[in-house]
């Protein structure tokens, strides 16, 4: 039934054959820390049967094509909610009650639109749906007040629209997932060079939606600055935004569109600056004897405008469980923090600038790895979604979070928001945490939890993510780095833009959606 055989079960991470139980050197780590407490996940859940009047469903045959529009269980079971551990802790007890009651699948933007005029006609709640990937309920919309729910599954809108490889910018159709992207870019002697963590699964409009970040953002950017051009379809017409590289005409409406996560508009393609790829990469490893001093070094870099394409900081307690094996645990190699900086782009480019930023590390007190961590961490990078799954196997609850905020207040966010989560799970709970991109003025802090299963996991999560976020708030930092608002930050996200910057998006939700069938409950406070 599926146009994509790319697909992740409803209650876990990535490729099935990919995944697997605990691999053994950490199974005795987990045991020794949690005790292991089997906890099978049901592996079929069901879905409350679709809800939709059949008239309803023969007027969306008739816009896109019947073969488009699907409603059978297996179909609306892959487009239930995302993939946050609450999401998956849901769907492995078997509850998939929000399912949408239909998928449809657009071919192309004006596809997109009538679905939209049909949805406003019929009061159908309507939910963008790229990869799926989101981590904060930005998939689950309110249901109240809706004639029923559809997923609007981009899949079908796969293309690469255009490349000018004069201003070096590609057009993206919002289906493409990374990989997807990077291939037909790949093509052209072209990448994008967007590698968040869920970049094997998640789409060029959910980057854009969600104003992703990837791992490589020292060296090519967040996602939004990225795009050069956006087009969206909303309930009241489209929007082409972006006449220029750089433009003084009022505000710029593109930032509207992007971080919307589809309350505003179904983004339909988006025009993004590309690179050539790479000749060379390298990435080090560097040690340093304390995580102040690691974030110190990278704030020297990021001041300096000498930054390299990836950097990223590990804390104490993140290095030594990522270095762990049980041999090496209290061994020289585990101490102090583990940085990666790596390098991509013309050989004599990436060799100039490696050796003036080993020289300044050095300086500093780093201490040079060589390349072995750095081949580690580029092997493992797409791994640890589907350790989350394993430890929840043996009900060990593993969730993630992140905030950024300013050089100067980064270490009472990192001790408030870690005191938070061990304060709030109790003894035993583990807290990782990771500089994960970095900017002059300050950077993103990127936190790992894993605690013993209670009896109620998604009440426990729930307790130790409202502390946690309560924390970040009191630090003065914002809510979210790059996860973006969905559902679960939004009384944080309030507070952050307070009540005029509330009413200003519900002025502009007003405008494009009047009838409120975009992404119900999703973003606005
Ligand atoms: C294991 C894991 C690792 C992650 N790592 C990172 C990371 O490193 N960096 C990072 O930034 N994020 C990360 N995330 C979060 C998530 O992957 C990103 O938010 C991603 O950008 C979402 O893209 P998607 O295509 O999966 O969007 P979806 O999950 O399908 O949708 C996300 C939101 O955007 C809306 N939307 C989707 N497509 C459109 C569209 N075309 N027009 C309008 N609205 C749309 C949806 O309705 C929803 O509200 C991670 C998530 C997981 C599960």
């Amino acid at each position: 039934m599926s146009v994509d055989s790319h697909e992740m079960h409803p209650s876990r991470w990535g490729d099935p054959a990919a995944a697997g139980p605990l691999p053994d050197s950490a199974r005795g780590l987990i045991e020794l820390a949690f005790g292991l407490d089997d906890r099978p996940a049901v592996e079929h859940p069901s879905v409350p049967p679709g809800r939709l009047d059949p008239r309803l469903l023969d007027g969306l045959r008739d816009l896109i094509g019947a073969e488009h529009v699907l409603t059978d269980d297996e179909t609306r079971r892959l487009r239930t909610r995302g993939k946050s551990t609450p999401d998956l802790l849901r769907a492995r007890a078997g509850e998939l009650d929000d399912a949408p009651d239909a998928v449809v699948r657009p071919g192309d933007h004006d596809d997109v639109a009538a679905v939209l005029a049909f949805a406003v006609e019929h009061d159908l709640a309507v939910v963008p749906f790229g990869g799926g990937t989101c981590v904060t309920g930005g998939l689950a919309a309110t249901r109240e007040g809706y004639a029923g729910v559809l997923s609007l599954d981009l899949v079908r809108m796969k293309r690469l629209l255009d490349v000018d490889e004069v201003s070096m910018t590609a057009t993206l159709e919002p289906g493409l997932r990374g990989p997807e992207a990077e291939a037909l870019l790949a093509e052209h002697g072209l990448m994008l060079g967007h590698f968040p963590q869920s970049f094997e699964y998640a789409s060029i409009g959910g980057f854009a939606a969600t104003r992703s970040s990837g791992q490589s953002s020292a060296g090519y950017g967040r996602f939004d600055s990225m795009v050069v051009r956006l087009t969206a379809a909303t309930p009241t017409g489209r929007l082409d935004l972006g006449a220029a590289p750089a433009s003084a005409a009022g505000p710029d409406l593109r930032q509207l569109l992007l971080g919307s996560e589809g309350v505003f508009g179904v983004i339909t393609a988006v025009t993004v600056r590309v690179r050539h790829l790479p000749e060379t990469t390298v990435y080090d490893g560097w040690r340093w004897p304390s995580f102040a001093e690691g974030a110190a070094a990278m704030r020297t870099l990021a001041q300096a405008g000498l930054l390299p394409t990836v950097i990223r900081l590990s804390d104490e307690a993140e290095t030594a469980i990522n270095l762990a094996r049980p041999d090496e645990i209290g061994s020289e190699g585990a101490a102090g923090c583990l940085m990666i900086a790596g390098h991509e782009g013309p050989p004599a480019a990436v060799a100039a600038r490696r050796s003036a930023i080993g020289a300044v590390l050095a300086g500093l007190g780093g201490t040079d790895l060589g390349e072995e961590p750095g081949r580690s961490w580029v092997e493992g990078r797409f791994r640890a979604p589907y350790l989350r799954d394993s430890m929840l196997d043996v009900g060990v609850l593993v969730e993630t979070l992140e905030t950024a905020t300013w050089w100067s207040n980064l270490d009472r966010l990192y001790t408030g928001v870690k005191a938070a989560l061990e304060q709030e799970l109790g003894e035993g709970t583990i807290v990782l945490c990771h500089i994960s991109h970095v900017y002059e003025t300050g950077c993103s802090l990127y936190f790992t939890v894993a605690a013993k299963e209670g009896e109620d996991p998604l009440a426990q999560w729930d307790a130790a993510k409202t502390a946690a976020s309560e924390a970040i708030a009191a630090a003065g930092a914002t809510i979210t780095h790059h996860h973006a608002i969905g559902t679960d930050h939004k009384r944080w996200y309030g507070q952050e833009i307070g009540d005029r910057g509330v009413a200003i998006l519900r002025a502009v939700k007003a405008e494009l959606d009047p009838t409120g069938i975009l992404n119900p409950g999703v973003l606005i406070p």
